[in-house]
């Protein structure tokens, strides 16, 4: 139970909604509880010979009424019951369910990649449905058979406490029948849960990878590997459904044994005369059959407690994590956009590599800086610094002055815009892809940035245009396309500072050189930093730094570069004689 204490504070914030289900609660009960004393009345006005027939007829006319009237209100109270209860579990699941989103997104890129994405979402869908299970149904049930107890048991003993002993006996024994089949339920649907996750897995990795699965023509393997899954899932559940099937029988068979323990017990006392009459041992039968669902439910309920148990666990240990980029500043700032870094060192800590290693530079606003290296050489690792996806692990990035730290990291990131390596594209209408960088951008922006990134013509070409809808639902773009809408979402931004990471490099030289030229105007009096493998895209830029292997290995103006042996000019001659430069 300790770490569903966890959900103790949504408790408090329904408490009202809580309390009145407990109100309801006993009050559904109470009215429930006439109906066998109606009943046990109406049996006794039979049997009894010292009244006349018209009373006995009238008694059960009466008793008739009177047993549909109680029925009527007990079963709209347990409606209401349900109605508060459960409805407080499902507010309780939303409220859950956002904190855990919440707190996702404000967990850095180093929790992305430790945490499988299939756990994240299983978390925050299966994880809280089972939690739910407990906050709503377990806590009714277990308030209800709390309740049904007292009020029955009172009741009964009130009447014959020896009878109410003997016919009480069976219950344990359905309680406990019922505890161990519902574990066996719940064992064995989490394994089916598995195999059908594992399944589809299986079929969605076949639909998107079909082109490659038909150029191969590897269909029959995969149809029977698709077959040996699906006969695996389907023996797990034929063993689910063969527990399944003893539930209901085991239930019948203990009533069964109560009642027959009521007839016999009670039967005796009827003839020894400690019974008064009849009726008694008709209404014990009811009560009996009143507490039966209750009992059993509580088989049933601690076996979904510790299924919330596991999943709330699973659930406080990604709440637990603390993301490893703190926005602790409140106050705000203007970025003009002066960028310095001051003997920064970065390591990765999943790989242990040394990305940066004590790197220097900086940029007035407004000044062009092109960085320049092979692969894997730390370029990405600078515009990652800047945006702060991650803190340096030594010396420290200023902007305007001040360490990034410093900053409050909202401030800092709306004033930045960044084009990503690798173009993501959310599975929406182009404009809404571009409007992302400005929600509230109109038409007019939508199309002026498209037509500075150079693909406002490409857009116009579809037949929906800036509707075209991206991704699984809709059209693929070329790599070069999607670059360019990343671009565009990139400048409708129009923030002081603007990262483009390799963003040029599926773009056509024609196309570049059109798109550099409009951003030489755009980006005028905004600080920009562009990674480039093309001389062509950063010749003209304040200042060029060669990296490698993380260290700055050259730097200065493209004469400058060009002016010594080296990196620069070998790259430089090798693009102009394939022509590659504009
Ligand atoms: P570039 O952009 O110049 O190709 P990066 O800055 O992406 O280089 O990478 C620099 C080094 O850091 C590479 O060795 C790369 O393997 C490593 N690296 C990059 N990103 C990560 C990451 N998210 N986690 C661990 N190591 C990384
Ligand atoms: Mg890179």
């Amino acid at each position: 139970m300790k770490e569903l204490q966890y959900l103790n504070k949504y408790f408090i914030k329904y408490k009202y909604r809580f309390l009145l289900g407990i109100i309801i609660t006993i009050a559904a009960q109470i009215f429930k509880l006439y109906v066998p004393k109606f009943f046990g009345d109406s049996l006794r006005a039979i049997e009894n010979s010292g009244i006349t027939k018209e009373t006995a007829y009238k008694i059960l006319v009466d008793n008739f009424l009177l047993t549909v009237a109680a029925a009527l209100i007990g079963g709209f109270l347990t409606f209401l019951m349900r109605q508060t209860l459960i409805v407080m579990s499902r507010h309780i699941e939303f409220d859950l369910k956002n904190e855990i989103y919440n707190h996702y997104q404000i967990l850095t890129q180093n929790f992305y990649k430790q945490n499988r994405t299939g756990d994240l979402m299983s978390r925050i869908s299966e994880d809280v449905s089972k939690v739910r299970m407990y906050v709503g149904p377990s806590v009714m049930y277990s308030i209800n058979t709390l309740i049904v107890f007292v009020v029955v048991i009172i009741q009964m003993a009130l009447i014959s406490p020896k009878l109410t002993f003997f016919s009480l006996l069976p219950l344990p024994l359905l309680s406990y029948g019922v505890f161990k089949i519902s574990s066996q339920i719940h064992i064995k649907s989490g394994i089916f849960q598995q195999n059908l996750s594992t399944l589809s897995s299986f079929t969605q990795e076949i639909f998107s990878g079909i082109r490659v699965i038909k150029a191969y023509a590897i269909e029959g393997k995969k149809q029977d590997e698709f077959y040996n899954l699906t006969q695996e899932s389907n023996e797990k559940a034929m063993s689910l459904a063969k527990t399944n099937a003893l539930f209901g029988p085991l239930m019948i068979l203990l009533i069964g044994l109560s009642n027959l323990v009521v007839i016999y017990v009670g039967g005796t006392m009827y003839i020894n005369g400690s019974i008064p009459d009849i009726g008694v041992i008709a209404q014990f039968i009811l009560y009996i059959n009143m507490l039966t669902w209750p009992v059993a439910s509580l088989g049933w309920v601690s076996s979904l407690v510790q299924e919330a148990e596991a999943s709330q666990k699973r659930i406080n240990e990604f709440l637990k994590v603390e993301p490893e980029i703190q926005n602790t500043v409140t106050t705000h700032t203007d970025i003009k956009g002066k960028i310095e870094f001051k003997n920064v060192s970065f390591t990765y800590d999943d790989t242990n590599i040394t990305a940066l290693k004590h790197i220097n530079f900086e940029l007035t606003p407004g000044e062009t800086l092109a960085i320049l290296g092979k692969t894997g050489s730390g370029k990405s690792t600078i515009l990652n610094l800047i945006s702060r996806m991650y803190d340096t692990t030594e010396g420290t990035v200023f902007i305007d002055n001040t360490p990034v730290k410093e900053i409050n990291l909202n401030d800092l990131r709306n004033n930045i815009g960044v084009v990503p390596q690798d173009a993501f594209l959310f599975s929406d209408s182009i404009k809404n892809n571009i409007k992302f960088g400005k929600e509230d951008a109109t038409d007019e922006e939508v199309i002026d940035a498209a037509k500075k990134a150079v693909v406002h013509e490409n857009i116009e070409a579809f037949s929906k245009k800036y509707d075209t809808v991206l991704g699984e639902r809709g059209i693929t773009l070329s790599g070069g396309q999607k670059q360019r809408v990343s671009i565009a979402r990139a400048l409708i931004k129009n923030a002081p500072v603007l990262l483009l990471d390799d963003c040029l490099s599926a773009v056509d030289t024609e196309t570049e050189e059109a798109i550099l030229n409009t951003l030489t105007d755009f980006t005028k009096g905004k600080t920009t930093v562009i990674v480039s493998h093309r001389i062509s895209s950063i010749k003209n830029a304040n200042k060029i730094i060669i990296l490698d292997e993380g260290k700055i290995i050259q730097q200065g103006t493209h004469n400058q570069l060009l002016a010594t042996d080296g990196y620069y000019k070998d790259l430089y001659l090798k693009q102009l004689a394939e022509k590659e430069i504009v």
